[in-house]
């Protein structure tokens, strides 16, 4: 069953080219009565109206179309996921993407599992720890054609978080609100010695809202140093 604010998202979604069937509805249907379950005992989201979490949420982690062609991508890690935004978004409209979820907190690890079960996600894990550790192993370093974060560090912080999981040709792709600007200026430096390279910014209103949104489109060009990222905090306390 959908009501008025169903309609307004599936509505938005057209707008940003994504058709939404009834099981992938319902998907979100449970995801999101899982969040407002579990938020009750961890701390997951401060937004629990269910129409500001289909717009606030749901939708923006869904804005990252208007950057990549799913249809061209195989394999995306999302760095700091949180209660799995925008890593769950994205495996619900596009299943066949193989998704890799990552976050530092043991307790959303587990919702994210329980949320994976729920909605029957296949081709989808979790990893428990921080970006800086898994960065180092073979078996996740520049495997992943894009990497993804939001709301997690400064730009500078999170390319030396990120663009190590990109192989060379893939994408570190970054959500911003309003300064992004200054965070791009203050990132160049990273970007360039990390591996990065061609940043593009994509500017928008966030559909029905007044929003402004920022993504951040940065190729990996060459391989990242092995030195990077430094350990665990590093890239937090002093920025490349
Ligand atoms: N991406 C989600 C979102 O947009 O709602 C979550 C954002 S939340 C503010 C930041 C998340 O990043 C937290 O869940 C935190 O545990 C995780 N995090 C921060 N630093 C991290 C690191 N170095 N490695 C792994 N996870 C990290």
């Amino acid at each position: 069953m959908t009501n008025k604010i169903d309609e307004k998202f599936i509505e938005n979604l057209l707008s940003f080219g994504i058709e939404l069937d009834d099981i992938k509805l319902e998907q979100f249907h449970k995801y999101y009565e899982l969040l407002i379950e579990w938020n009750k005992n961890i701390n997951l989201t401060a937004i629990t109206e269910y129409g500001d979490i289909l717009t606030k949420h749901f939708l923006d982690s869904l804005a990252i179309v208007k950057a990549i062609d799913f249809k061209q991508t195989l394999s995306l890690i999302d760095v700091g996921t949180g209660a799995g935004f925008p890593g769950i978004p994205i495996k619900i409209v596009f299943p066949n993407i193989k998704v890799t979820l990552l976050d530092s907190l043991k307790k959303r690890v587990n919702f994210l599992d329980e949320v994976i079960k729920n909605l029957s996600l296949t081709d989808i894990e979790t990893i428990h720890g921080r970006a800086e550790d898994f960065a180092k192993e073979d078996k996740l370093r520049e495997q992943y054609d894009i990497s993804v974060s939001r709301a997690v560090a400064n730009l500078s912080t999170l390319s030396e978080l990120c663009l190590p999981y990109v192989n060379v040709n893939g994408k570190f792709i970054a959500y911003k609100s309003e300064k992004a600007d200054i965070e791009l200026n203050e990132a160049e430096n990273a970007i360039q010695i990390l591996g990065g390279g061609n940043i593009e910014k994509i500017s928008f209103l966030l559909p029905g809202t007044e929003f402004e949104r920022n993504i951040i489109v940065i190729d990996k060009i060459v391989t990242t140093p092995s030195k990077y990222p430094r350990k665990s905090g590093k890239p937090e306390k002093t920025p490349l």
